[in-house]
């Protein structure tokens, strides 16, 4: 049984639709991702899951029980969920060991072994040292962690985290993740993960759903969203993209784009016409020189951004313009004339 159902749920706010006929469903163990831009809803269904946002129509079962519906409402406190919210909403009067000490101490577990718990779980997120301190004695960052543990100490059926590692520095986002990944996953619990930030949502989800105004535009595996992105909006989301249009030509049972003596395998929906929109990440074209011998598409190096791990060219061609991505530091020179092919494009549906 999911431990979430959500189905057609649509939240105004007036004249804003910050929801409109949204399903979302997560299964035991299982992480979801919600991805969108900033203003696209994610807080939002957060809020209508957690009892903090009233529908205008749909339903939202947990663990199989109905919590909300246009006709009945359960209140926060009776719905089984840890969440994490962007606004922190900490008590003022406690401590961030007692914080996280409370909700453990409300389940059953002695004073001495909660408060260990706690401190583990502080620890787990950057925090130890500040175990003393109330909010006011904390910055924006170490509340939200507080908030963090507290949402993990809980045993719920359902987390509901909201851009949980927005405050966070690189190196503490990591260790913070896998410490979700490891508390979330030793149950049965399911996790919904709102982010805008398109690398986290692919490396912690096993599901993403993505929002664009409210609405789902794709559901899929991380692989789906990021290689199979429903539209070139989608695609854009998660990454570099080049946009590039083609002719398309059916060989035995296989589509191919012909870019001169270059043929380039053709995934996705089956052409209704003989052109379309292809879109390309970066790593699956292969920069080398101008005179392959099985054909290439010959451009010029228009800007490039060196990331660490790899460097990324713009590349003008005569059939668009590209981004392509070398492993490693810049070894071509703005103006320099290189070859590209690709090992495959996608052609998303419609
Ligand atoms: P996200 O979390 O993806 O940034 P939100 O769920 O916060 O998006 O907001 C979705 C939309 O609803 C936005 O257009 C936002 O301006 C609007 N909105 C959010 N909360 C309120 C509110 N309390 N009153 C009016 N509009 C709101
Ligand atoms: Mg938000």
């Amino acid at each position: 049984m999911a431990v979430l159902e959500c189905r057609g749920l649509t939240v105004r706010y007036g004249d804003v639709v910050a929801l409109d006929s949204v399903d979302v469903s997560v299964a035991p163990g299982e992480t979801v991702a919600v991805l969108g831009p900033s203003g696209s809803g994610k807080s939002t269904l957060l809020y209508a899951i957690a009892g903090f946002a009233d529908l205008d129509a749909g339903e939202i079962s947990v663990a199989g029980v109905e919590v909300a519906s246009t006709r009945t409402a359960a209140p926060p406190e009776e719905r089984a969920i840890g969440f994490v919210f962007q606004n922190y909403a900490l008590w003022p009067h406690l401590t961030a060991e007692e914080t996280v000490a409370y909700p453990l101490l409300r389940s059953g577990m002695g004073r001495a072994q909660a408060h260990e718990e706690a401190h583990r779980l502080l620890d787990s997120v950057g925090i130890a040292e500040l175990a003393r301190r109330k909010p006011a004695e904390l910055s924006g960052g170490q509340q939200q962690r507080v908030g963090l543990a507290r949402a993990l100490a809980r045993s719920a059926k359902l987390f509901l985290l909201d851009e949980p590692t927005a405050h966070l520095d690189a190196a503490l986002r990591t260790a913070v993740q896998e410490e979700i990944a490891t508390r979330t996953s030793a149950g049965s619990a399911g996790v919904v993960y709102a982010t805008h930030d398109a690398v986290e949502a692919l490396a912690a989800a096993d599901r993403v759903v993505v929002l664009r105004q409210g609405r789902v535009v794709q559901v899929g595996s991380p692989v789906d969203i990021y290689e199979r992105p429903v539209d070139r909006w989608t695609a854009t989301l998660t990454g570099a993209v080049s946009v590039i249009e083609a002719d398309l030509e059916t060989e035995a049972t296989r589509t191919v784009a012909r870019f001169g003596s270059l043929r380039v395998a053709v995934h996705g929906a089956a052409p209704t016409g003989s052109h379309g929109e292809l879109l390309i990440r970066p790593e699956w074209i292969v920069v080398g020189d101008t005179d392959a011998p099985s054909g290439v598409i010959k451009g010029e190096v228009g800007a490039r951004w060196f990331r660490g791990p790899h460097t990324d060219y713009e590349v003008t061609t005569p059939v668009g313009v590209f981004t392509a991505r070398v492993t490693g530091a810049p070894q071509f020179e703005i103006g320099e004339r290189i070859g590209l092919t690709m090992t495959r494009a996608w052609l998303p549906p419609g």
